[in-house]
């Protein structure tokens, strides 16, 4: 039973008649009708579930699987979107982009996104005016607003997904939050913000995949846009593989891509049967019988499936046991099951501190730092990208004092002394510009006056009876002989900005 009073558009014409179904929807979503209100369509929800426990239950441990789901897509997408910050200069260009251009990468956006699943499709009636294509390509800022709001604050899997403000439902869930609502309804609303989040997660990865690849220069189509994989950014995985492999390490990373692989294969064949053990989730390959918890299945037909007796028993204390054999109530499922701990990278860059903001290439430069303990910085010298390494043990602790206070506050002179340090080492170097590297930094910092500020601390540099450029100012002159010798660096070698 639903209350929706009209004809949904279909999932399967989006792919095959596209602009016919966008415009039918944005029929339905732009019209006024009494059943878009929230209130309405929280009950479309949670009326059929009352006084329906099993039905309930199955709701309920679906919705907690979607929010787990959307934390990992939510880390994957922040990934993609700040390798498209930095190294695709995404912002301007699709900035500069006409509208009809954008109009058509984000209805390839919303076929794509619509088409993955029903529940995804049904989802756009949750997001009214928000998801039609008029309001989304006039103006090249409302789609990185989105994309804004759906990015997390750095690029690692998060307890909780970030939901995507909007008015009309922000509006009626502080209002429910004051009213004692039942189960159903609580479940209703948040089910509802999770789906529309993801939906629109989705949106903004598929019409950046496509902007991005479409106009990406020729040498670099072919080198990123991988046959068999239309849909996924090569750029973005090398990101999110990155983060996986610090994660699980090399070995562990490539088992779970293989199975991420597998879990894809199976959704497309409608059926998935994976181990509920959320440190293992393997699928099953048809190989094994995966066996379902008995006391699970008889008293709530919750079909909970592990592939050992070692997965049951891993799952048993952190998770399983709270809610073996008895109705998931709401709070239960909202947390998403925790993953298994693992080894995780300590961060060298602290948070940002005060107001500072951080640009989104910076994230991402921070990102691949606290990835890699061991780097100094990843300098993209035109076409490819090479990191900064300091083998000497004084230049590498100034270096990154400079680096940790220009990071997290934003400090000017930091970043100068730093920036003429990366461009004074990297100078002598053929596989380094010195334009890119300047465009890199200006970019990061947000500062379009650095040229004149690595001037000066030329400036000073030449100044020094030792030649030592500032960030190496309180190195002994000997130690400073010895690191140019070592580093294999011209002394008298000068910038010209
Ligand atoms: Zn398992
Ligand atoms: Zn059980």
């Amino acid at each position: 039973m639903t209350l929706i009073p009209v004809m949904l558009p279909r999932i399967q014409d989006a792919l095959k008649q596209p602009e016919r179904w966008n415009s039918d929807w944005e029929n339905i979503t732009g019209s006024t009708g009494r059943w878009l209100e929230p209130s309405v369509l929280v009950d479309s929800v949670a009326v059929p579930l009352a006084g329906q426990p099993l039905k309930m239950d199955a709701s309920l441990l679906e919705h907690q699987s979607i929010l787990r789901d959307l934390c990992q897509t939510q880390a994957h997408l922040t990934a993609v979107a700040l390798t498209y910050f930095a190294r695709e200069n995404l912002e301007d260009r699709w900035m500069k982009a006409a509208p009809d251009l954008r109009g058509k990468h984000i209805l390839i956006g919303l076929i794509n996104a619509c088409s993955i699943a029903k529940n995804l499709h049904d989802a756009r009636v949750y997001c009214g005016r928000e998801l039609t294509l008029s309001h989304l390509r006039s103006d090249g800022r409302t789609v990185l607003d989105l994309l804004k709001a759906v990015m997390l604050p750095e690029a690692a899997i998060p307890k909780q997904p970030k939901l995507v403000p909007h008015p009309a439902w922000d509006a009626f869930a502080a209002a429910q939050a004051r009213g004692f609502p039942n189960d159903s309804k609580k479940y209703a609303l948040a089910s509802i913000l999770t789906l529309r989040t993801k939906l629109l997660c989705h949106v903004i990865h598929f019409t950046l995949n496509s902007f991005v690849g479409v106009e990406l220069p020729t040498v670099s189509v072919g080198k990123y846009n991988k046959k068999n994989n239309p849909g996924e950014p090569f750029l973005g995985r090398e990101v999110s593989q990155a983060i996986a492999e610090s994660m699980l390490g090399a070995a562990g990373a490539k088992a779970q891509a293989k199975e991420d692989k597998a879990a894809w294969k199976e959704r497309q064949r409608g059926r998935t049967e994976h181990c509920s053990y959320s440190g293992c989730l393997k699928v099953n390959d048809g190989s094994a019988k995966f066996r379902r918890c008995t006391k699970c299945w008889e008293n709530m037909q919750r079909e909970i499936l592990y592939c050992s007796t070692e997965c049951q028993k891993a799952d048993w204390k952190p998770h399983h046991r709270s809610i073996c054999g008895k109705p998931l109530t709401f709070e239960a499922a909202s947390k998403p099951p925790p993953l298994a701990p693992r080894a995780v990278p300590v961060p060298q860059i602290g948070p940002a501190i005060g107001t500072y903001e951080r640009s989104p290439s910076l994230v991402y430069q921070i990102t691949w730092l606290n990835l890699n303990s061991n780097l100094d910085y990843v300098v993209r010298g035109g076409a490819e990208e090479t990191t900064l390494d300091l083998p000497d043990p004084e230049a590498q602790s100034l270096f990154r004092q400079y680096r940790e206070k220009a990071m997290t506050t934003g400090d000017k002179q930091s970043i100068a002394i730093m920036a003429h340090f990366i461009c004074w080492m990297t100078l002598d170097n053929p596989r380094f510009q010195l334009a890119a590297i300047v465009e890199q930094l200006k970019k990061e910092y947000v500062f379009d006056e650095l040229p004149r500020a690595i001037h000066e601390m030329q400036q000073r540099q030449n100044k020094d009876p030792f030649r030592r450029p500032p960030l190496l100012a309180q190195m002994s002159p000997q130690n400073w002989v010895n690191f140019c010798t070592g580093m294999n660096v011209n002394r008298q070698v000068v910038l010209e900005l």
